[in-house]
């Protein structure tokens, strides 16, 4: 039996939406990988958001489809929005912004754990001044979002029309772009004609874990979504998508309730803080691009990727198990992190 998602699409039509994805993000088996005996004969999927087309890909964008929709209905004419240096939703804000000829702001903050040359000045910051945005770079202790409020005011006075987004584009409106991605994967596994077990992700601001797990809420997927925090610790980020998910399925079904056992997040790939390699990372990303010629970034999916093949490897998962990753995307981030993969 095929899913019925006609109440998740009939929920999301209701919002305004601007489409900058070109169709489905294809989903691939990872060929040589499922093949290894350590992997104890389970199928790992990969679902592509680093294939998304504009400005060099990522999940953000998905979530940006529904913020600018958001944006351009408020009859916004700038974009404003903050982040680490090496933010992926900053510089998609910032190609977004580029292609619809608004204008952008970005308010860039220092990472607690890297200081060096590549981190400050290489990866995505020479991708935004590209894309044309005025950057920001607040100095270690100045509080991102007090900043935007005060450059808002002043571009308010200056007659011009802002339009804020939170961190990580994941404010409910934003993580319904992960709701409609849920509707998309349970499509083309209908179309594969297989189901999986598990739908394994990072979780940095929550938006990709909470509308996926709002999406196949609604759909009544029996699908487990796991979410590996690379931000917070295990308990915060567990917090945050229980409160998350719950507002974006108050934007979908408002009688849709959630259960409480469907959140899943794991913290133990974080390592010491956000941002800060891990020895299980940098195995997890070299092996992706070693064995299947796939990029996946150090802050968030290369975490994740690590969270996954320890569970695979621990026989956490039957042989014959679908397991599907999503690639989040963040390639720029492997360029700023230059100096963690030497040697
Ligand atoms: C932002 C980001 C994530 C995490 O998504 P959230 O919705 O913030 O949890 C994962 N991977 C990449 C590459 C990102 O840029």
């Amino acid at each position: 039996m095929p899913h019925d998602l006609s109440h998740l699409d009939a929920a999301l039509a209701t919002y305004p939406r601007v489409a900058l994805l070109e169709g489905p993000t294809p989903i691939q088996k990872l060929q040589r990988l499922s093949r290894l005996p350590e992997l104890n004969g389970c199928n790992i999927y990969v679902k592509r958001d680093d294939l998304t087309g504009l400005g060099g890909g990522g999940n953000k964008l998905r979530k940006l489809e529904f913020l600018l929709g958001e944006a351009l209905a408020a009859g916004a004419d700038t974009l404003v929005t903050w982040g680490g240096f090496q933010s992926n939703h900053a510089r998609l804000t910032a190609a977004v912004a580029a292609q619809q000829g608004l204008a952008c702001e970005l308010i860039l903050t220092p990472s607690a754990v890297r200081s060096d040359d590549d981190f400050c000045h290489n990866g995505n910051v020479v991708l935004d001044a590209l894309f044309g945005a005025s950057i920001h770079r607040l100095p270690r202790g100045v509080a991102p979002d007090t900043f935007a409020a005060e450059r808002v005011d002043r571009l308010k006075q200056q007659g011009r029309k802002p339009f804020v987004m939170p961190l990580g584009g994941s404010s409910p409106r934003g993580s319904l772009g992960y709701a409609a991605c849920a509707g998309e994967i349970l499509r083309q596994a209908d179309t594969l004609g297989i189901r999986f077990e598990q739908i394994t992700v990072p979780n940095g601001s929550a938006g990709t874990h909470s509308g996926l797990l709002a999406g196949v809420t609604l759909a009544q997927a029996p699908t487990t979504i796991l979410g590996y925090s690379v931000l917070a610790t295990e308990e915060q980020a567990s917090a945050l998508t229980v409160e998350k998910t719950g507002q974006v399925l108050q934007l979908l079904s408002p009688s849709t309730a959630l259960a409480e056992a469907s959140i899943k997040v794991d913290g133990s790939q974080r390592g010491e803080a956000y941002g800060a390699p891990t020895e299980a990372m940098l195995e997890a990303v070299r092996l992706l691009a070693s064995q299947e010629g796939l990029l996946t970034d150090p802050v968030y999916g290369g975490k994740a990727f690590a969270g996954l093949l320890a569970a695979v490897r621990r026989g956490d998962f039957p042989a014959g198990s679908n397991l599907l990753f999503v690639m989040t995307g963040g390639l720029p981030g492997i360029f700023a992190y230059r100096s963690a993969f030497d040697g």
